[in-house]
């Protein structure tokens, strides 16, 4: 009977109203909706839905317990294999992973096992939710406060390592936190919880610290009294497109874009943050970048056009936020490709060229590649343009550590368990594996922190 009940739909701002605003599009289960949809879970002798968790989350036992009500059971299940499940809620490609290997999804709708995760940790983001062995007094230092570290340092916290992440940046979370925005991911309601459930595991977060300039890891390792070192830095680095024009005033990289409005407020009141977007706005690229940047310029009161050179069906974005994209308004230019950004006298963006494009033979990807139609070019009127064609790590931390090699995408080599080319040096996320997910990244730094475990116990 359980599976006859339909996937119960979730509630969210009404598109109109909410392209004027940052507050969160999805409102989220109530208790009597999650409990209803916890009980379509056939609660599968092989559930296929764990394995597809890059964390292993216990997802038919969690939910077992929302359907009964204990949502402070359920979180507690979760906290063993998840330390960030308000963003994994939020974020994660559900689709694709868990959901996407639901056995109720092969002939309906898969239990929403996203929306329930969230459910668990939303109502209870303020209460403590793991345990800590006592301190065995070695020192690990966490090289960036993204997914990848902040899961690596939670679990060495957990077995009793003194923890200390360095962050570049002024505030913790890493895309988390200057990427997603507000209206996907809040900070203050969300994010900032989650992190303070690391900090009370007894990890410290030093901010405003840049591995590679401010201290170097062989600094940190021969003077410091740092044991191991894992690297969680992620692909912070923008692709251009190399066109003429990338130079002009209103090109950004969408992660200058995203950087200026998420982590220094450019579109709070009460900041000063200078932003441009103006009365047009092209985003270039596909992902889920792209989408963000979108929808950022469009609360900023801009039209915006996503340009992509392939069509909707080859869109890497999340569907659901393709189509919270379309819902709001944006505007997409399908099989279009930017060859130059033109300017006015005065050096800002007043057009952007483009080409037409077809798809023609697949390439390596298995997708139809895009071929220009010769003579096609055309010019979009706009004010901004900015690029989401991608990032790749920074070389900064590989350039200043003896021993750390790095791939010809500029990734950091390492090998399954997570352990780079320096002994006692460990790496995870985006940093090896180029521009992928959060939960990946999260699944990266837990299996460095069982590698880093191992390796210091000898
Ligand atoms: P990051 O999150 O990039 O964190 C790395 C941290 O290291 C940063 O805080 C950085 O400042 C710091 N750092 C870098 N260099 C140094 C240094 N030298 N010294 C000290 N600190 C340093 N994934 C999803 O699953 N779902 C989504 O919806 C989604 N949306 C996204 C939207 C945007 C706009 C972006 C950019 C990415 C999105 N992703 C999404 C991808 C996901 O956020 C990343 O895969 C994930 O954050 C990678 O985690 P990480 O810990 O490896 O790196
Ligand atoms: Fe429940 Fe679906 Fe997982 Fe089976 S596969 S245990 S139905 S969530």
């Amino acid at each position: 009977m359980a599976n006859r009940i339909p996937r119960v739909a979730v509630r969210e701002q009404d598109p109109k109203v909410r392209a004027t605003n940052f507050e969160e599009v999805c409102y989220g289960y109530n208790r009597e909706e999650a409990m209803l949809e916890a009980s379509r879970c056939l609660h599968c002798k092989n559930p296929r839905c764990v394995g597809a968790c890059p964390v292993n989350v216990n997802i038919p036992e969690f939910i077992a317990k929302v359907a009964e009500g204990d949502v402070d059971a359920a979180a507690a299940i979760i906290a063993q294999d998840s330390s960030l499940p308000a963003v994994c809620g939020r974020v994660c490609p559900q689709e694709t992973q868990c959901e996407g290997s639901c056995v109720l999804g092969v002939k309906g709708e898969p239990v929403a096992i996203g929306k329930l995760e969230r459910f668990v940790a939303d109502e209870t983001l303020a209460k403590a939710s793991a345990t800590v062995a006592p301190s065995n007094g070695i020192k690990v230092a966490v090289v960036g406060s993204g997914p990848a570290g902040l899961a690596c340092a939670s679990d060495l916290a957990k077995w009793g390592y003194d923890v200390t992440i360095f962050e570049a940046l002024h505030k913790a979370g890493g895309v988390l936190e200057y990427g997603i925005p507000e209206f996907r991911l809040p900070k203050d309601n969300v994010l900032k919880h989650e992190i303070a459930k690391v900090r009370a595991l007894g990890v410290k977060i030093e901010t405003d610290v840049i591995i590679g300039k401010t201290v170097t890891i062989d600094h940190l390792m021969d003077e410091e009294g740092f044991k191991a070192v894992f690297i969680g830095s992620g692909a912070g680095l923008p692709k251009f497109m190399n066109i003429p024009g990338e130079n002009l005033c209103g090109v950004f990289s969408a992660n200058e874009f995203l950087t200026r409005n998420n982590l220094m407020k450019a579109w709070r009141e009460d900041y000063l943050t200078p932003i441009h977007a103006g009365k047009k706005v092209c985003v270039v690229g596909g992902g889920n970048v792209a989408m963000d940047a979108a929808r950022t310029a469009l609360r900023l009161g801009a039209e915006v056009h996503i340009v992509y050179r392939r069509t909707e069906a080859e869109l890497p974005a999340r569907k659901e936020e393709v189509h919270h994209a379309i819902e709001e308004g944006i505007i997409f230019d399908m099989l279009t490709n930017p060859v130059e950004v033109i300017g006015d006298e005065k050096g800002w963006v007043k057009a952007l060229k483009c080409i037409r494009m077809e798809l023609g033979e697949p390439d390596e990807s298995g997708r139809r590649s895009p071929v220009p139609v010769e003579g096609s070019e055309f010019e979009i009127e706009t004010e901004t343009v900015i690029m989401a064609l991608g990032t790749s790590p920074n070389p900064m931390i590989s350039r200043s550590t003896a021993g750390l090699e790095t791939n010809r995408r500029g990734c950091l080599v390492a090998d399954e368990q997570g352990a780079t080319t320096r002994p006692g040096v460990f790496a995870g996320g985006d940093a090896v594996t180029g521009a992928a997910t959060v939960i990946l990244a999260m699944g990266a730094g837990r299996t460095a922190a069982k590698a880093i475990d191992k390796y210091l116990k000898g």
